[in-house]
């Protein structure tokens, strides 16, 4: 158990709040079993165990016949007599069969394991309740392992419809704690604990015609029926994801209060020149309404705090390009971080070559940067004379000090963790506005909870002229048409990725089948006809350079590679993407692989290969692949497929995605109104100064205390 949450826990006496109370006070736990709760479960106080809700129930209420019993049924209860014991099988795999009878029918009840504790303690003639999951073994009607328990006992503690079934591990079964026994510790808290203290203000609960909270936490685990259930967790759900929004929703409004932006006023010559000179293209509405929108944050007076979403492809850059431009006209720095090394590098080149001629100082910082450089670049930035510094996490270390920081520009920032953002902004006395661009597209709701405390952007619309991408995939045994594909396509003058998976845990044996992969290649396209070049995280920088260079200049036609390409990388020229192992990649990382190509005017493919056999959720992620190139139906299914937890960025996030009961995949409308709420109340009482309020403020108290430090989060 980590040392904060042993600390939370008092002794049983002189507590001052009784749910704090060690959970192996409880009558029926002692040491031993709190030990396993805490390990197993993570229940270490009575809270913890009153807030440790079902996952699901079982309508008890229904019996069914044995003459109604349809194998397709799942669980069904029955009410009815055994008639008597037999056992079939061999001496080391036996089996117990019991004969159940009802009214209207006999069939078996089968026992594969525990035969001893059946014998003993089931006897024949006696009416049973059974509940189980029929099937047909021996061309009979059966059920393995029922639940089975004695008619005249029908559950001291179950009274209600809905049979509420805990999780339990595999250890905590061994010990013999199983949903039953927790259902019947948790009525033996209730038992003990009597009322307990409302969780949300009065006047909520009345508008919102909710349960108080001694109703809903009852309901929740001994539900007197559908409808209550419903309410109470309704309430639940709104109330964990109310305090998470009002949280941040506080924090923002503080920061917008106590933190005084640089007002950018004015739009100067470098803008202008750029605007006018430089740009050769038309920019999209939706680029132009989003340069609009941070135009309006830069010069309000307050500090900006914007994430700008986009599709990759959508022209994000060019947003951080603007925005950049503004702050250098307002005489302030500006730096732009990228999370890997081969982006940050792609970024200085396409911003060093966007600025050619505007007379901009831009200078790059990454892990390569020599020693000598590094000492004229810090002196420079320290005196004024370095306006724009692009690079990778190298920006975040303590020699990096600037003269007047405007304006960070975080790219990608689904890898970058919420402390690396705080600590950019900490880069200047004042702290600067902060753009941050993500091409994952995140689900909203996940993104209302990420960056609740952002403003969000969307770049909606993709530079016109771009053509759908056409996803296929192929299973191995089809190598061979696919690379017919790519020979025709190269023959067209057009370039092609192939990307292999590189996971850690079998890191050795990746690596070998993308040696062995890239080998294939230079074999399957030899030389001097085509070249084909490797990129990935173990080759010296030169090396990856060099590849990348050659790519880049369309010298060479195939780049085999890792994911270190699966960001921002921006080769119009090349319209394939091969995809192999495809079924180990995650959604978002197929999307963003994909989105590396059908970036110039030509049709791209990405080609999904796999093996031949895939798990139901794999197949899924491919079948969603090349039924949609929408980044948001993506970002959604992803969420539904993976839950939050795994969605890249949530785990550095200091958000607690353990939610107890609500589900950012699934109750987004509960989400959205409970943020509006929040919202709302802040806005008549925005330090929860109000009496009718005090108590949200106790609960945001607890409940910092128990899950992260809220306050790092800004
Ligand atoms: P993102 O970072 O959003 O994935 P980029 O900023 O790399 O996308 O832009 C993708 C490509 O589209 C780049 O080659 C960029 O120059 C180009 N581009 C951006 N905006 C436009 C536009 N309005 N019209 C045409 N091309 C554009
Ligand atoms: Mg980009």
């Amino acid at each position: 158990m980590d040392t904060q949450r042993s600390n939370r826990i008092t002794e049983k006496t002189g507590n001052r709040d009784l749910l704090e109370t060690g959970i192996q006070y409880l009558k029926g736990v002692g040491p031993k079993r709190a030990e396993l709760l805490g390990k197993e479960l993570n229940i270490y106080t009575f809270r913890d165990l009153l807030y440790f809700f079902p996952y699901k129930y079982i309508d008890r209420s229904k019996f069914h016949t044995v003459k109604e019993i349809d194998t397709n049924l799942a669980y069904i209860q029955l009410k009815g007599r055994i008639t008597g014991f037999r056992t079939e099988g061999s001496k080391y795999k036996q089996r117990l069969i019991a004969r159940f009878t009802d009214d209207t029918g006999t069939m078996e009840l089968v026992w594969f394991q525990g035969i001893h504790w059946v014998t003993r303690n089931i006897e024949a003639g006696k009416d049973y309740i059974i509940f189980g999951r029929p099937a047909i073994y021996n061309n009979r009607i059966s059920i393995a392992h029922p639940e089975i328990d004695p008619v005249e006992k029908t559950d001291l503690v179950f009274s209600g419809k809905l049979q509420p079934q805990y999780s339990s591990t595999e250890k905590l079964k061994n010990s013999f704690i199983t949903s039953k026994t927790i259902q019947k510790l948790v009525a033996g808290l209730f038992q003990h604990i009597g009322k307990m203290d409302e969780t949300l203000p009065q006047h909520l609960i009345h508008r919102l015609h909710f349960p108080d909270i001694n109703e809903a936490l009852y309901s929740l685990h001994f539900p007197a029926g559908h409808p209550q259930l419903k309410k109470a967790t309704y309430r639940l759900k709104f109330e964990e994801l109310f305090y998470i929004q009002l949280n941040i929703l506080r924090q923002k409004n503080r920061n917008q209060q106590t933190i005084k932006g640089h007002v950018f006023a004015s739009v100067g010559n470098y803008v202008n020149d750029f605007y006018h000179k430089k740009l050769t293209f038309e920019l999209t509405e939706a680029q132009k309404r989003v340069i609009r929108e941070i135009r309006k944050d830069l010069g309000s007076g307050k500090q900006m705090n914007r994430l700008l979403q986009g599709d990759v492809g959508s022209g994000k850059t060019l947003v951080a390009v603007m925005a950049i431009l503004i702050a250098l006209d307002n005489g302030y720095q500006a730096c732009l971080m990228a999370p890997t090394e081969i982006l940050a590098n792609q970024h200085f080149a396409t911003i060093s070559h966007f600025l050619e001629g505007l007379s901009v100082n831009v200078k790059l910082l990454t892990g390569s940067t020599r020693k000598a450089e590094r000492n004229t670049l810090f002196a420079e930035l320290a005196a004024g004379d370095l306006q724009v510094l692009i690079g990778t996490h190298a920006l975040l270390e303590d020699p990096v000090q600037f003269n007047n920081l405007g304006l960070v520009v975080i790219d990608e920032q689904q890898r970058f963790g919420v402390a690396q953002r705080a600590r950019l902004r900490q880069k200047n006395t004042d702290p600067p506005h902060v753009l941050v661009m993500t091409a994952t597209p995140i689900p909203r709701t996940l993104a209302m909870t990420l960056y609740g405390d952002l403003d969000v952007s969307e770049i909606d619309e993709m530079p016109p002229g771009r053509k759908p991408i056409m996803t296929i995939h192929y299973s191995d045994s089809k190598r061979l048409v696919m690379f017919g594909f790519l020979r025709e396509q190269i023959k067209q003058g057009r370039q092609v990725y192939m990307v292999y998976p590189l996971i850690s845990e079998s890191e050795k044996l990746d690596y070998k089948a993308l040696d062995d992969g890239y080998e294939a290649m230079v074999r399957a396209f030899p030389p001097p006809r085509y070249l084909v070049v490797c990129a990935h995280g173990r080759l010296k920088t030169e090396e990856k350079d060099l590849a990348m260079q050659l790519f880049q200049t369309g010298k060479a036609h195939i780049m085999v590679a890792t994911t270190v390409i699966e960001v921002g990388v921006d080769i119009p020229n090349a319209t394939v993407m091969v995809i192999e192992s495809a079924e180990r990649f995650g959604l978002s990382q197929l999307h963003q692989l994909r989105g590396r190509v059908g970036r110039g005017a030509d049709q791209s493919y990405c080609i999904l290969m796999t093996s031949h056999k895939q798990t139901a959720e794999a197949r899924k992620r491919i079948e969603t692949m090349i039924n949609t190139t929408d980044g948001f139906v993506i970002a959604e299914a992803d969420l539904k497929l993976r839950g939050p937890g795994d969605i890249e960025g949530t785990q550095q996030s200091g958000i607690p995605f353990d939610l107890k009961i609500a589900s950012l995949s699934e109750d987004g409308l509960i989400l959205q109104f409970a943020r509006d709420t929040a919202q709302e109340l802040l806005s008549h009482d925005p330090d929860l100064s109000a009496p009718e309020n005090g108590m949200l403020v106790k609960q945001l108290k607890r409940l910092s205390r128990s899950q992260v430090d809220w306050s790092s989060i800004s």
